[in-house]
């Protein structure tokens, strides 16, 4: 059961189960896609003010929980799972028509061809096209 799960990880990353975060990891587990702040905000039916929320998300994504995706629209998106920095190697996928980003599993690691000298130390991999939606 899905409830179980939620508070298994909460339990398991050595984080209290408040409300708030019962709320919150409970919807990311069931979004395919990326949330924005204010869809964090709109989705959760508990009573949640913006410092509650960026801290129960900053908790999360030092956790590992959850990951922050940069997107280059300038509104930060977090997607459940580990950050493809952190091993969890995967791409992102935005749609140009509804500007909603998924997490693309199971990618190859691109490999650059980067000058001598030059240090790679992550890739973050945005692709952008149509989604099955639009
Ligand atoms: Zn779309
Ligand atoms: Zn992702």
């Amino acid at each position: 059961m899905i409830s179980e799960k939620f508070e298994q990880l909460l339990d398991q990353k050595g984080l209290k189960k408040t409300k708030v975060r019962k709320a919150l990891i409970k919807h990311f587990m069931k979004m395919n896609h990326a949330q924005s702040y204010n869809d964090l905000q709109s989705a959760l039916v508990v009573e949640i003010d913006k410092s509650t929320l960026y801290r129960n998300l900053t908790s999360f994504e030092n956790a590992g929980i959850i990951h922050r995706i940069n997107d280059h629209s300038g509104i930060t998106k977090y997607a459940f799972g580990e950050s493809p920095d952190k091993g969890s190697e995967h791409a992102h996928f935005v749609c140009e028509t509804c500007k909603t980003v998924y997490c693309i599993e199971s990618l190859d690691i691109i490999q650059l061809n980067v000058p001598k000298g030059f240090k790679t130390k992550n890739v973050q991999t945005i692709v952008r096209g149509i989604c099955a939606d639009c």
